[in-house]
């Protein structure tokens, strides 16, 4: 077996491997978008370094556009097989994928494909169980559910070609942070002889404070001075849990039932209809409460669709929660909220997920008190704050955890992850598993296995 190294080497962003089996068969695993400062959004705008015509098949791990977001590209580049995945993710991708071309339609930016691209795209969906191995070629492909997103995957891939002792390969794709309030924990991957894993948070651990607590303090701030609470969020998956996080609040009498929230992302409304379709994929306890109707639905929301939804939201007096996207603040409604309630000083900003450098929630999360939002200068008089216990990413131990239930792991690679990250655990793993065969693979690096 052969594996090349087609993004998210050095970088968080950009997931995509390609694997070859001892005859020659060649499977592609992701084909994230590089996202984050110009120089690394450079490298979507390059040519595809490998020939898409030979290859199989593909395999996505999970619908964020990190592992999924450059998958239309293949349709130019000649790949007419098939793309495996499950069935919540196949639903998030196309929603994603159709979501990313109407955006760079709407921004007039160079775009990577357009909607007609994408539709074609998803009619080369397969839509897989977890733990049904299917063969593809030479491989044997299982999925695991990976407690990140809904949907997710670890993905083992076994060679019947392989002429080494490395048969077995599994890719972690992103690992989830269990226990989750919605999704069942990580599930373990029993043997595999290779491992390529994430190391998004490879040197740290989250802190152990519970996001009810703050989420209701929050809420609870602005309902004693009659102020907003803007909480920016992705829409897959963090939009869900803030949601399901209200529902129990106002259930419990933890925060005031007749408190307004906003729900002010189309794109988080049609991610949040789809989960409502995969009850099945959800803990037991919330696979309860989707007996008594949607677990994201309570009194006091509103889903808003049209733009102009922001004007019923201006027009709320008092007490108020808007969520919104995008999740670092860089574009979507979110951007307009800001620029109305920062400068009022009754505003809470509740920071839940990863700010990138250069993106206007990290400058607000760095405590700038003035931005620049569309060109205009905006005081900011609001209360920001964060909590990286929302985090839908496993710490250094919950990746040692998951790592520590494989058996016979002869060689480990480390991805999706920046340097400081990787070296911490690449030290962690070998200090603690022995396991002493670790490569921290540079962009577009091929390596025998
Ligand atoms: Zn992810």
């Amino acid at each position: 077996m052969k594996i090349k190294f087609m993004g998210a080497a050095g970088t968080v962003t950009g997931s995509s491997y390609v694997l070859t089996s001892g005859s020659g068969q060649s499977i592609l695993i992701d084909l994230g978008m590089f996202q984050g400062v110009a120089e690394i959004e450079s490298l979507n705008y390059r040519k595809f370094e490998y020939d898409a015509s030979t290859l199989s098949a593909v395999i996505l791990t999970h619908a964020h556009l990190d592992h999924c977001g450059r998958l239309p590209i293949l349709l130019s580049h000649g790949f007419t097989g098939p793309v495996y995945m499950t069935s919540a993710t196949a639903d998030l991708t196309e929603l994603s994928l159709l979501d990313t071309a109407k955006v760079a339609e709407e921004d007039e930016k160079p775009f990577l494909f357009n909607k007609e691209q994408v539709i074609q795209m998803t009619k080369q969906f397969k839509r897989v169980h977890y733990h049904a191995p299917e063969t593809i070629g030479d491989f044997i492909v299982t999925m695991y559910d990976a407690g990140h997103i809904l949907g997710s995957a670890s993905v083992v891939i076994e060679d019947t070609r392989a002429n080494s002792s490395i048969r077995k390969i599994v890719f972690s794709g992103d690992v989830g942070n269990s226990p989750d309030n919605l999704l069942p924990d990580v599930e373990p991957v029993e043997s595999a002889d290779a491992v390529v894993m994430e190391s998004t948070y490879g040197d740290r651990l989250h802190p152990a404070d519970d996001p009810m607590d703050i989420l209701a303090s929050e809420i609870k701030a602005v309902e004693g001075n009659g102020g907003t609470l803007l909480i920016p969020a992705f829409s897959l998956q963090r939009t869900q849990e803030l949601m399901h996080m209200i529902m129990h609040l106002k259930k419990d009498g933890k925060v005031r039932e007749d408190t307004p929230v906003y729900m002010d992302s189309p794109m988080g409304n049609a991610a949040t209809t789809i989960y409502t379709r995969y009850p099945e994929a959800f803990k037991a306890y919330v696979q309860e409460e989707f007996r008594e109707g949607s677990p994201f639905e309570f009194p006091g929301v509103t889903m808003i669709q049209k733009k102009k939804g922001q004007r019923l939201i201006d027009a709320t007096l008092g007490a108020k929660v808007i969520i919104a996207g995008s999740g670092m603040m860089t574009g979507g409604r979110i951007v307009g909220h800001a620029a109305r309630y920062l400068p009022i000083p009754s505003t809470r900003l509740l920071i839940v997920g990863y700010q990138g450098v250069e993106t206007l929630g990290r400058e607000l999360l760095e405590g700038s008190k003035t931005v620049k939002i569309d060109k205009r200068t905006v005081n900011v008089k609001a209360i920001v704050s964060d909590t990286q216990s929302m985090s839908s990413h496993a710490d250094q131990q919950q990746l040692m955890t998951w790592l520590k239930e494989i058996k016979n792991v002869q060689k480990v690679f480390l991805t999706h992850g920046e340097d400081g990250p990787r070296k911490a655990l690449a030290a962690k793993i070998t200090q603690d598993l022995g396991v002493s065969d670790i490569t921290m693979p540079v962009l577009h690096q091929e390596v025998s296995l």
